[in-house]
């Protein structure tokens, strides 16, 4: 039986007639930039992560763009993020002239190490990135702090956490701005590109939906450069049938997700991340060896409710992690690999200083061992079983001497 890594037919055709109505609703008005669903669904949006404004746009990218541009940040400036993360977080920030500062994470939720983040703050050091990778809130109490020592902006990139929380607090409303995407492939994914920022400053707000629209306040008067990053009322109107759904979505990638760890820890070579022994990659490693894992499972910190974008394991030895691949893709399993090569190791940065660059051998190491498996909610548990069958038979194949 295959089973794809992402099918989003099964999720959306059974909303087909819902999809339609509002199709037709946005047909009949006739009203397709910033029409009357742009502001239903900002607001819906607002109401669900509990955060003052929500600005809907063209894409996740565009979100962290006008964030930047809010900002007035440009050339000169440093921004600080993850080196390991999808490239548009860098991009982003490329794009508007400014520098990206890469920084290593943590091997246990993928996402930004603050200790190592201090360490690369600059007098030019302007703002701060976090990303929360694969559904999961980075340590935001330590990019906090780390922000007010050193007067940082934080900017979220929420585009694989919308909805996820840290301690009780939606992701994306803690620092600045949080941005988030609807790319189909992301959690509440749309028909197409489309985005969002959130903000609870008054003005943070303003300036960002300036920035959306060419920089224009009043009609016809700009005083400063924006863009055209408008969300279509037809995508708005489309996205308020899933918005109603969403809870469910969550609830059935943490079921796959709770199912998997279950099932998939029992078997012989497999371990659940274990943050009292990742930490420190030396100390790593011997667990590792000590438990002679050949697979270890992602498991969220407690204080987190995570969402699972991705359920992704890591594979333990040189070339494992793409021999299970082919293993899985031969065998009709989806899987991908998020993501092969880090920001620092990009041909497009290697003109960036040193320093932007240098001290991320964590995600060097997680560049080569992780692999991403299907947990879309609508997987059946015969396909769940079907993975863990086929995950199951490659272990034992690899213990063999
Ligand atoms: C998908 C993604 C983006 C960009 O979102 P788009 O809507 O595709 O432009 C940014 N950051 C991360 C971490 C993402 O996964």
């Amino acid at each position: 039986m295959p089973v794809p890594l992402l099918d989003v037919n099964a999720q959306n055709h059974p909303l087909a007639p819902k999809l339609r109505e509002a199709f037709e609703r946005v047909l009949a008005s006739g009203q397709f930039i910033m029409g009357p669903d742009v502001l239903a669904f900002e607001q819906e949006c607002a109401a669900m992560l509990d955060v003052k404004h929500a600005i809907s746009c063209s894409s996740g990218t565009d979100a962290l763009v006008m964030a930047l541009m809010a900002l007035g940040l440009g050339p000169g400036d440093e921004v600080i993020l993850p080196t390991f993360t999808f490239f548009a977080t860098a991009g982003s920030v490329a794009r508007i002239g400014a520098t990206p500062v890469f920084v290593d994470v943590c091997p246990i939720c993928f996402n930004i190490d603050a200790e190592k983040a201090d360490a690369k703050i600059t007098p030019r050091t302007k703002a701060i990135m976090p990303v929360h990778l694969f559904g999961q809130s980075a340590d935001m109490d330590a990019i906090e702090t780390l922000a007010q020592k050193h007067q940082l902006w934080i900017i979220e990139d929420c585009a694989q956490a919308i909805g996820a929380r840290y301690k009780g607090k939606a992701c994306g409303t803690i620092g600045h701005y949080g941005a988030y995407s609807f790319f189909p492939s992301k959690n509440l994914g749309g028909f197409g590109d489309g985005g969002l920022l959130v903000t609870n400053d008054d003005t943070l707000a303003e300036k960002a939906r300036m920035m959306r629209n060419h920089g224009m306040q009043p009609k016809y008067f700009h005083s400063v450069v924006g863009g055209n990053f408008r969300m279509d009322t037809l995508q708005a109107a489309l996205l308020r049938v899933k918005l109603e759904e969403y809870d469910q979505y969550t609830v059935g990638r943490q079921r796959n997700a709770a199912y998997y760890t279950e099932k998939l820890s029992a078997l012989p070579g497999v371990v659940v991340s274990d943050p009292a022994h990742c930490q420190c990659a030396e100390r790593q490693r011997e667990w590792l060896a000590e438990n002679q894992a050949k697979l270890v499972l992602p498991i969220p910190y407690a204080h987190n409710d995570h969402i699972w974008n991705q359920y992704t394991i890591r594979v333990i030895g040189e070339g494992r992690r793409d021999a299970l691949k082919q293993h899985l893709q031969d065998r009709g399993i989806g899987c991908e690999v998020y993501y092969p090569l880090t920001m620092d190791q990009q041909a497009c940065f290697a003109h960036l200083p040193e320093t932007s660059r240098n001290n991320c051998e964590i995600a060097h190491r997680l560049a080569t061992e992780v692999l991403s498996i299907p947990i879309y909610a609508e997987l059946t548990k015969e396909q769940l079983d079907e993975v863990i069958d086929v995950l199951g038979t490659w272990l034992s194949v690899c213990s063999q001497p």
